[in-house]
């Protein structure tokens, strides 16, 4: 499922961050803040109703000087615009308009793409006449809104995604029960230089081509379908690849937008680390959206033909402490220059992918659980003892357990995490992220 790219633009102190905030967190608890990949802009998963979109903030700059600002505003815009699938311009109804929103306006007026004019800040007034003092702009209809207060968000941005044609209905995301026929989609995610390309061009110099897509005008991801072994397969692109003779070569600077579309349509994510240096922040953001996706992963660990024990050894150790939440995960030592452990990742995909997608029976997750809390009971929630009934299998990619019981809300995360590790153990499950939901009747 494509999710549009929408950016938030505007001169400093408008709001964006403040409306970035309040379209990122509308999503049940799952907030995305990648303001490690890239030094000024922050990218977030945003959902309306069952529509999901991305959200690009400009926020983060502060230039001293007056000509620094028009400098970075132009930036920041330019590369806003570029990245996006339409644009939230942001002003300020307090300060009123000025010459800076006059420029990003006339920068704006030269894209192709869908602005809309949000008049922040109109907590109170959103009827005001001095709304209207924006049209000079010259930017079609006026949005007025408060992220402060929340109010005209929701009609802001269901005009936006009307405007790109998302559908209120997307297509059903995993069926339940997986047809072991379909492709096992694949995406290769890491940061630049780790070696996506090399690892693909190893991979389909060896495997048959089924066909590939030549990228189109459209900025939906390619996707390249393979078969190896006899089980058909589809590499999600995130680098941007055009075949050229025989080879794959990356036409496009990495892209976080690309990586994090890739990252959510794939069911098994190979995310690369480079054996020569230690896991970055770039590295940690990626492997965050990952677990917050659900996406089943392995950890493959490229360039290992270049580095000795010791650069290992420091590796390993922070893999452990800056990936800890990614446990679950599989580490393959590669060298895709070398094609060196290639087979043993696709091992560890197909492991993965078995685990992502197994059936987990009701009698087995019930008797489980019902060991677990005779091995060890939950605590006590004010005057009342959680009691675990009976569970079964509410999804799958990522595997979703669903406990049902009697006040079952206070149970903390360290038990869930507890009946977690049971659940792995029972059901052999790897490189999979797994989900509990408690469930109370009272
Ligand atoms: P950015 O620089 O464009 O990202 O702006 P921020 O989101 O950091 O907001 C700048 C200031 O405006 C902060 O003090 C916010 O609290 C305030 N602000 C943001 N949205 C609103 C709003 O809807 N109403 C009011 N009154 N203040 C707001
Ligand atoms: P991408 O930006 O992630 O697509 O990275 P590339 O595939 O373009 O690789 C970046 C650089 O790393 C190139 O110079 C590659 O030759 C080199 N490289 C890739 N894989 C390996 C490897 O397994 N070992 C070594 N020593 N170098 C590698």
């Amino acid at each position: 499922m494509y999710r549009p790219v929408i950016a938030l633009v505007g001169r400093p102190n408008v709001g964006k961050s403040t409306l970035f905030n309040r379209l990122t967190q509308s999503r049940d608890a799952i907030v995305a803040d990648f303001s490690g990949l890239t030094r000024d802009r922050h990218y977030g998963d945003a959902v309306l109703g069952q529509r999901q979109f991305i959200v690009i903030d400009t926020g983060g700059f502060e230039p001293e000087t007056d000509t620094g600002i028009l400098k970075e505003m132009a930036r920041q815009t330019r590369q806003a615009v570029a990245e996006s699938d339409a644009i939230i311009f942001v002003v300020d109804i307090r300060t009123g308009l000025s010459g800076h929103d006059q420029d990003i306006a006339r920068f704006l007026r030269t894209t192709q793409k869908p602005v809309f004019l949000a008049v922040n800040k109109a907590e109170g007034m959103l009827d005001s006449p001095l709304v209207g003092e924006f049209h000079e702009l010259g930017m079609g209809e006026l949005h007025p809104i408060s992220s402060a207060h929340g109010q005209g968000i929701r009609s802001l941005t269901e005009a936006v995604l009307d405007a790109l044609g998302l559908p209120e209905e997307p297509e059903p995301e995993e069926e339940f029960d997986h047809d072991p026929t379909k492709p096992i989609r694949l995406a290769v995610a890491g940061r630049p230089n780790v070696g996506k390309s090399t690892l693909i061009n190893a991979w389909l110099g060896e495997e048959r081509l089924i066909a590939y897509d030549m990228p189109g005008t459209t900025r939906d991801a390619i996707h390249v379908p393979f078969e190896r072994q006899g089980r058909q397969f589809e590499l999600i692109d995130t680098a941007g690849l055009r075949r050229k003779g025989k080879v794959f070569e990356a036409i496009e600077k990495f892209s976080v937008v690309k990586t994090l579309q890739a990252i959510a349509d794939a069911n098994v994510v190979v995310l690369l680390l480079d054996a020569t240096q230690g896991v970055s922040d770039q590295d940690a953001h990626i492997a965050g959206y990952i677990l917050e996706s659900g996406r089943a992963v392995v950890l493959a660990i490229n360039k290992s033909d270049a580095v000795d024990d010791y650069q290992r050894e420091t590796l390993q150790r922070s893999i452990e402490q800056r990936l800890a939440f990614l446990k679950f995960a599989e580490q393959v030592p590669i060298s895709a220059l070398k094609r060196r452990g290639l087979s043993s990742v696709w091992q560890a995909v197909a492991r993965a992918h078995a685990s992502a997608t197994a059936k987990l029976s009701t009698p087995k997750l019930t008797r489980l659980i019902l060991k677990a809390v005779e091995h060890q009971a939950p605590k006590r929630v004010g005057a009342f003892r959680p009691k675990l009934r009976y569970a079964h299998q509410g999804g799958m990619n990522p595997p979703i357990i669903v406990v049902h019981g009697n006040s079952l809300d206070g149970i903390s995360d360290s038990y869930k995490r507890f009946l977690e590790g049971r659940v792995r153990d029972e059901f052999k499950l790897v490189g999979t992220p797994l989900r509990i939901e408690m469930r109370s009747s009272s």
